[in-house]
């Protein structure tokens, strides 16, 4: 069931459009100085994912204050990235299960 989920290219479309839900709502809410932000996105190359995703899929959401002297980045959480992680995060959360079995912390964790 787990396996499934790693090379089902819907979930990660499912996960793409939560991110981006999450992205418009920090752009809406604004910098903490006020400033509006514009986008300041960045490209990622995750491992581990379904093959055959789209470009939009590896695109970190970020924005940047468009106020002069502030210019703070704002880069929302994410369902698909994990911190630096060169993996896609469900992978990154699910690898314990996949080759340890599911315990009550794991399951917790997810
Ligand atoms: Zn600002």
């Amino acid at each position: 069931m787990y396996q499934a989920l790693l090379v089902d290219s819907s979930f990660f479309d499912l996960l793409l459009r939560l991110d981006e839900e999450l992205a418009r709502q920090a752009q809406q809410q604004g910098c903490a100085c006020g400033g509006v932000l514009h986008c300041a996105h960045y490209r990622r190359k995750p491992r581990g994912g379904p093959s055959g995703l789209g470009p939009q899929h590896e695109m970190r959401f970020s924005f940047c204050c468009a106020v002069d002297g502030c210019r703070r980045r704002t880069t929302p959480p994410s369902l698909r990235f994990l911190g630096r992680k060169v993996y896609w995060g469900v992978v990154v959360l699910l690898l314990p299960i996949l080759m340890q079995g599911p315990t009550p912390p794991r399951l917790l964790r997810l």
